[in-house]
């Protein structure tokens, strides 16, 4: 019976998803891995992607597509740009897989992109074509799907959303070298900033926060009525409904999908959000609607399956 494979790459090991080609995940496997070069490593690859298929009665024949999702830019091309937390030799990897599952097509995909992908085949987007995801986790990422294609861009850097810049004049660089990116607002980091700026400008001493991207204490702060978190999550909160305007006056998505760490505490935020987006976004964008994402740490998985899938369907 024919199954697609979807695999996400990270830095000691990799996920690996066995799905019906009708969007089913049928298991999962967790697989060791060092760099990922080298014929050694590969095998240990092959070998558990075959345990995985075996294991739910389907052989090498029936894997009809394998997706890859790496945390790096990948073009619409499919090409692999710089990835700075992961050693990974992805020709060497295609082969060993192809090798062990030859009637596969493969593809690579971004891990944030892979993840809208996901949710768009099972997900929150399910029943919408065009959409943007926005994963707030220790950065901010995203992906852009229109007409249900992604959006991955000439570059590579199509859905960067954390550095869209939502504001002049901070002092504070940003990763990427600018300021005044989303990110730094938005992100576990950004809104752990936020809150520890609020606390020092109002003079009290605030919750404890065990580190630096702990937004788990700066949202049960708030729960419990503490008035600088809450303004720390409002500031938040608007930084990011300005950038989904800015957003939604190049694609118009029919929705906003929230995702990564952060969003645990989209029942706090997601009310405000939309009422932030709504303050600043055009007009006939109004009706876009900000949704949770459903799939959480699977999505790319599921992604990386779909956009392998399609890869095989349009062979
Ligand atoms: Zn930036």
């Amino acid at each position: 019976m024919e199954c697609v494979l979807g695999i996400d790459i990270g830095g000691t090991s990799i996920k690996a998803g066995l799905f019906s080609v009708e969007g089913k995940l049928l298991a999962t496997e967790t697989i060791p891995t060092g760099k990922l070069e080298g014929e050694a490593a590969f095998g240990e690859v092959t070998t558990g992607l075959l345990r995985l298929v075996t294991s739910e009665g389907r052989e090498a024949s029936d894997v009809r597509a394998v997706g890859l999702d790496v945390p790096g830019p990948v073009d619409d091309q499919g090409r692999i740009g710089m990835l700075a937390n992961i050693t990974l030799d992805a020709d060497g990897l295609k082969d060993a897989i192809l090798r062990t599952f030859p009637g596969a097509a493969l593809a690579f995909i971004n891990d944030a992109n892979a993840a809208a992908l996901g949710e768009l085949w099972q997900g929150s987007a399910k029943d919408v074509s065009s959409f943007v995801m926005v994963t707030l986790g220790t950065g901010v990422g995203g992906g852009v799907v229109c007409g249900g294609r992604l959006v991955s861009g000439a570059f590579g850097a199509g859905g960067e959303i954390g550095h869209i810049t939502v504001r002049e004049g901070e002092e504070r660089v940003c990763g990427c070298g600018r300021r005044g990116c989303l990110e730094q607002y938005a992100s576990a980091k950004g809104i752990v900033y936020l809150y520890r700026k609020e606390c020092e400008d109002r003079g009290v001493e605030g919750v404890a926060v065990a580190h630096e991207t702990d937004t788990l204490a700066v949202f049960k702060a708030c729960r419990a009525g503490d008035e600088a978190a809450a303004a720390a999550i409002d500031t938040m909160v608007d930084r990011l409904g300005y950038a989904l305007a800015q957003i939604s006056c190049v694609v118009d998505p029919e929705c906003f999908l929230i995702g990564g760490g952060v969003a645990g505490g989209f029942d706090l935020f997601g009310e405000k959000l939309q009422d932030a987006f709504r303050g600043h976004c055009l007009k006939p964008s109004a009706g876009a609607e900000i949704r949770a994402c459903s799939l959480g740490n699977e999505a790319g998985m599921y992604g990386a399956a779909y956009s392998a899938l399609q890869v095989a369907q349009e062979a």
